[in-house]
């Protein structure tokens, strides 16, 4: 029998009253059970907001598991049944376990898998990233090129997040783009956005750090809609048509509100923040009358992951203004999540 070694990894412990402790501890290496599971090396784990909701209580988790969802590595063993991946091969994690076989999966929708609902996220439902190694079945990985910068590798999952909500939102060389809220993931979804050409592109953040860091990536306007009034501003800005795009990064009931308010006729407005609370009421007429769209983004599929892995190895995207500070896993609770919950960050990246 193998003996495992030690490791130190986030875990999560849940509370009875909803949310819990994130704690750092020293825990068995992870050991392969499976023949077509595959252990890596964790080289980089980015860390997310996610990761603090579930610590609130604001996002469900798993009791005792080791956190961290976007996340790459380098192989270090391979189950019996493993034929196309080596010891050695950087690999991406495709953390969103989905069955592959339900009505969705078969129709091309693995991220509205009927399996995944049950709650199979790898760093949320099942041991993630923020650890040294880490158990996965071949299914979840994606190999990297071999020149492959390790620590942008954390940035392939976010980066998905972000493609296949610029591909829904169908952005066109002629269109204004309007993106309500630049926390990391408007900030990255802006980054993605702009490596077309567009024809203009307005970041609307109360936050004043962030606002500076959507026009340091490339906004040309930053609306603050706690001294601004936001409708007037974008009516001056789009020559009184309002934005043709609109990318809700946000999600609560006052953001899609005023996508409503911003929105020209045939826009689309996809809605990508999250928040199992809001409620909004729309008026119909508007939607049917200017020939709208209100569309969620969810998640990605695989080819939103080919296609982030591209974007950063060409380095069509300039990824390193979206690296706010590397870390290592020891300063994950006093360092990383104190930078997150101040604002003042795209990405932390965990060095485990
Ligand atoms: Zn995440
Ligand atoms: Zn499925």
């Amino acid at each position: 029998m193998e003996i495992a070694g030690k490791m130190i990894a986030a875990v999560f412990h849940k509370s009875s009253s909803g949310g819990g402790d994130i704690k750092l501890e020293e825990i068995d290496e992870p050991i392969i059970t499976k023949k077509d599971q595959v252990k890596i090396r964790v080289m980089a784990c980015g860390i997310c907001g996610t990761d603090l909701k579930i610590a609130s209580g604001a996002h469900p988790a798993n009791d005792n598991i080791i956190l961290g969802h976007e996340f790459a590595g380098i192989i270090e063993e391979v189950g019996q049944d493993i034929r196309d991946l080596q010891i050695g091969d950087k690999v991406a994690v495709d953390p969103n376990e989905y069955c592959g076989y339900c009505t969705y999966c078969r129709s091309g929708y693995t991220n509205l898998c009927e399996y995944m609902a049950t709650g199979t996220t790898f760093g949320i439902f099942q041991h993630g990233g923020f650890a040294k190694h880490c158990v996965l079945p071949r299914n979840a990985l994606f190999k990297l090129p071999r020149e492959f910068n390790m620590t942008k590798a954390a940035l392939v999952e976010p980066l998905s997040c972000a493609m296949h909500c610029h591909n829904l939102a169908d952005v066109k060389e002629s269109d204004i783009v309007a993106i309500i809220g630049a926390g990391p993931m408007g900030l990255i979804i802006e980054s993605v956005i702009k490596t077309h050409p567009i024809k203009k592109l307005i970041s609307i953040e109360t936050d004043d750090w962030r606002r500076e860091k959507a026009l340091e990536l490339g906004a040309d306007h930053a609306i603050n809609p706690l001294t601004q009034d936001v409708g007037e501003e974008i009516f001056n800005l789009t020559g009184g048509n309002g934005a043709d795009v609109i990318i809700d990064a946000v999600g609560a009931s006052e953001t899609l509100e005023m996508a409503t308010k911003i929105w020209s006729y045939g826009a689309r407005v996809v809605c990508f923040g999250q928040d199992t609370r809001a409620e909004t009421l729309l008026r119909p007429n508007e939607i049917v009358r200017y020939q709208r769209k209100i569309l969620g983004s969810y998640i990605y599929n695989s080819k939103d992951i080919l296609d982030a892995i591209d974007l950063i190895g060409s380095g069509r995207l300039d990824t390193s203004k979206l690296i706010t500070k590397e870390i290592k896993l020891e300063n994950l609770l006093l360092e990383g999540f104190q930078i997150m919950k101040e604002k003042k960050c795209v990405k932390i990246i965990v060095k485990p």
